[in-house]
């Protein structure tokens, strides 16, 4: 009985050894699997190399934990299931779980290039249920093909870029791996993790669009200016008349570069700012006034009258007076400048609402050509004109809305384009009333 009792717990210890061995391998793989994948993230630059380290320390703690606990008989591992079946994860929920809650796709391979697991975020490229399937028919892409291919063979890690044409084009960055799992240690894996870089090559984009299209109209004044003084040195030299026409050109364009440069400055000077929120009361009223004061002489000169019209009790908007005025004085001038012929603005403020909010809205309406629909959605793109030359002519730099769009982003409004063609356009703003006003309402 004794002797029974003896060989029981002897076989109950080995048991223990047995599981304890195969949890501490498992452990170890998904331990190794982890780092590799916080590795790969802090690689991507998808997390800080902190958090990463705390997110690590947090998940081999719970690995840990799971070993020492008594009676926990599954290690969690990379691997197949006993059925020889594909997509399992070991130690049921906390591998699984969070390797579904990465924010980005996650996809892990045998070495015959087969789904094994992909993770939630995965789904929207790869579609449901790909477990088993080879990865050439989830992800058509033949250099992502040949970079999986590449690792499985020689083992040597490769990062590249993927991109999506359809149905919206979209760009990864792709990180392959190989991983070994060391309860079978016959086992090897792939790992795919995907991050979408879609946002960052739209703004390397537009930057690199930016510069050129700023270094272009820089250009252009600067040598028209460098060829006037050539030809004032050369030909021209004794020929008064021509000089002073030249000079007459020389400083217009000399004020068409200052002009684009403040444009410029005030551009990146907005965007620097555009997540402070403004925080004085300023009467809009006051400023469309003095802005209507300031285009008086030129209003004269083309022959067009500006009214501001406004209810006696306006509430103050929340904003920046400086920035509200460059709104006003943008609008008022595209409106003299391109509106003209209409003979008329009208600059009315009015109290609004939006989302049961107070706000005041702003409409400068002119009674000129107006705007083709087409081009309506694309004025506030930087540069983006609907006549370059009518605009140059017109010592306009093509930043004016991009400016207006910024500030009303930064004052948390809204600014909307209604405009027909022979009938004139009229641009509105919104901006949000100053909680106080809103009080003394
Ligand atoms: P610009 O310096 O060229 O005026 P903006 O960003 O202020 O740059 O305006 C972009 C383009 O929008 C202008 O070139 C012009 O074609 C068009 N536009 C702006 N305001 C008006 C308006 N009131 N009437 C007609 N076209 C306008």
């Amino acid at each position: 009985m004794a002797a029974a009792e003896g060989a029981t717990k002897l076989e109950r210890g080995k048991a223990w050894l047995r599981d304890f061995l195969a949890r501490w391998t498992g452990t170890r793989t998904f331990i190794i699997t982890s780092a590799v994948v916080f590795l790969a993230l802090v690689l991507l630059d998808g997390l800080h190399v902190i958090a990463a380290l705390v997110s690590f320390a947090v998940v081999a703690g719970v690995a840990a934990t799971r070993l020492m606990a008594v009676g926990e008989t599954t290690p969690i591992r990379i691997g197949r299931d006993e059925e020889g079946g594909l997509s399992v994860l070991g130690a049921g929920g906390t591998a699984l779980a969070l390797l579904n809650r990465l924010p980005d796709p996650l996809i892990v391979l045998d070495v015959s290039g087969r789904v094994v697991f992909a993770n939630g975020a995965s789904e929207p490229l790869i579609g449901k249920e790909t477990a088993g399937r080879h990865v050439a028919t989830v992800l058509r892409s033949a250099p992502l093909i040949g970079a999986i291919d590449g690792v499985t063979s020689d083992g040597q890690v490769r990062s590249i870029e993927y991109s999506v044409p359809a149905p919206v084009q979209r760009n990864y960055s792709v990180y392959v791996a190989p991983v070994a799992d060391e309860v079978a240690s016959a086992q090897k894996f792939i790992l795919v993790l995907l991050r979408d870089v879609t946002e960052a090559r739209r703004v390397e984009a537009m930057r690199a669009d930016f510069v050129a299209f700023a270094s272009h109209e820089l250009k252009t004044p600067l040598s028209s200016i460098s060829g006037f003084i050539d030809t004032l040195r050369g030909h021209a030299k004794d020929d008064p008349e021509a000089r002073d026409k030249f000079l007459a050109i020389m400083a217009d364009q000399a004020t068409r570069m200052r002009r684009l440069i403040e444009d410029l400055l005030s551009l990146s000077r907005i965007e620097l700012r555009e997540h402070v929120r403004p925080s004085d009361a300023v009467d809009l009223h006051g400023v469309a006034d003095d802005i209507a004061d300031g285009l008086s002489p030129l209003a004269e000169q083309y022959g067009v009258e500006i009214g501001v019209t406004a209810p006696a009790s306006l509430p103050k908007v929340l904003g920046d007076r400086e920035e509200l005025a460059q709104i006003v004085q943008n609008l008022m001038d595209n409106a003299l400048r391109y509106g003209r012929s209409g003979k008329r603005i009208e600059v009315s403020l009015s109290p609004a609402e939006k989302g049961g909010k107070p706000f005041v809205r702003l409409a400068v309406r002119d009674f000129g050509p107006g705007i083709a629909k087409e081009h309506i959605p694309r004025l506030t793109e930087r540069f983006y004109r609907v006549d370059a030359s009518a605009s140059r002519a017109r010592g306009g730099t093509g930043l004016g809305l991009a400016i207006v769009k910024h500030i009303v982003n930064r004052h948390q409004g809204t600014l909307s384009i209604e405009s027909e063609l022979g009938q004139g356009s009229s641009f509105s703003v919104l901006l949000p009333v100053a909680p106080s006003a809103a009080l003394q309402k």
